[in-house]
């Protein structure tokens, strides 16, 4: 961000207002963090912020401070509507294009607030007046961290915000050690910790709380793993009588995939997960060095995401999906094995 734009938003907030912070659909450890962690900070200064996610998120993400306060818009859709069209200012974090709030588009496109973009996906549609955009950054509560940081504003993390924030760069750089993990992302973790994230209490509290079903339905992911060894591919399918079987809950296969992409000379790794209800197949897409899953998701599966992360939708039975994967990987064996 140029610091022009910077202060034009430091004018925008030096009077209290109305505050609406937006994270994407099915919202994760960071879109949850980022959002939360921005939400304590505008409180603190005087305005009047509120945290409205799409729709429901991982019972692993409930405890984190501010967590009651946030808004379902799929529970309360009228009440969200007002607050949204009600609104001064406008934060979307974690996500691109603005179709990624699900039913929220329309709301958020017809609301006349200042809207302001914090992302680190490839591609930003331009919807946000402003936008402060980058892909090389670990996550979006990182650059959360850097946006406080840039307001001029560092002294005012308090405990809070630093929890929050640590629990979004904890989970979208799996646990520091994706390649978005950089030398300022570990400084940055070391000012949170310092300004009272407790980092051991976090990992605790997002890794080592598993239900007995949800660790069953880890076995049955394991078991119907498939490999492609001549392209480097391995995927997992679980279908909806799977999640059934073991009382399926948000957040259970959050992570799966990535046992999928650690196979011995995988780069590209799946995961096809039915849901019968909407009448599609929710796709995880990750990689290993060059292959472009973002690429991928946006021309095969009309989603989109990172180089090495991605996810997507597909209209097909679970069958159909992945027979058509197969049909289509073969074109990609030379970036696959290159
Ligand atoms: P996941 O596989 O964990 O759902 O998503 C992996 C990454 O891709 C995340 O950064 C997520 O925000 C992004 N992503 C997931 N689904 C979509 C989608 O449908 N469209 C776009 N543009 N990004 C997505
Ligand atoms: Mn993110």
């Amino acid at each position: 961000m140029t610091k022009e734009v910077i202060l034009e938003i430091n004018q925008l907030l030096s009077q209290p207002k109305k505050v609406v912070i937006v994270p994407h659909k099915n919202p994760d450890g960071d879109a949850i963090g980022s959002t939360l962690g921005l939400c304590h900070y505008l409180n603190s200064k005087g305005h009047s912020a509120v945290v409205i996610a799409p729709n429901d998120y991982p019972q692993f993400l409930k405890w984190l401070p501010g967590n009651n306060q946030a808004l379902i818009y799929e529970s309360e859709p009228e009440m969200a509507q007002r607050i949204i069209s009600d609104s001064d200012v406008l934060f979307t974090l974690d996500f691109n294009a603005l179709h990624r709030a699900g039913d929220m588009e329309k709301p958020l496109q017809d609301s006349q607030a200042k809207k302001i973009l914090i992302d680190h996906h490839q591609q930003p549609d331009g919807f946000a007046d402003f936008v402060y955009s980058d892909v090389a950054m670990s996550s979006t509560s990182e650059m959360v961290y850097h946006f406080l940081d840039m307001l001029g504003e560092k002294n005012a993390i308090n405990a809070d915000i630093a929890t929050c924030l640590y629990v979004g760069i904890m989970t979208d750089t799996g646990s520091f050690r994706f390649p978005s993990t950089t030398k300022i992302t570990h400084l940055v973790i070391s000012d949170l910790i310092e300004k009272g994230a407790n980092n051991a209490e976090i990992h605790n509290a997002i890794y080592d709380t598993n239900s007995y079903n949800r660790l069953q339905l880890l076995g049955r992911s394991l078991n119907n793993l498939k490999v492609i060894p001549e392209l480097s591919t391995a995927y997992i399918a679980l279908s909806q009588d799977d999640l059934n079987e073991f009382n399926f809950k948000k957040g259970d296969t959050e992570g799966v995939v990535n046992y999928a992409l650690s196979v011995e000379g995988i780069n590209f790794a799946l995961i096809f997960i039915e849901e019968r209800k909407e009448g599609i197949v929710k796709i995880s897409l990750r990689s290993k060095g060059n292959f472009n899953v973002n690429a991928f998701a946006r021309k095969h599966y009309d989603g989109g995401g990172h180089i090495n992360a991605a996810g997507g939708r597909s209209e097909l039975s679970l069958q159909d999906t992945i027979d058509e994967f197969i049909s289509i990987l073969p074109s990609y064996k030379n970036d696959l094995t290159s």
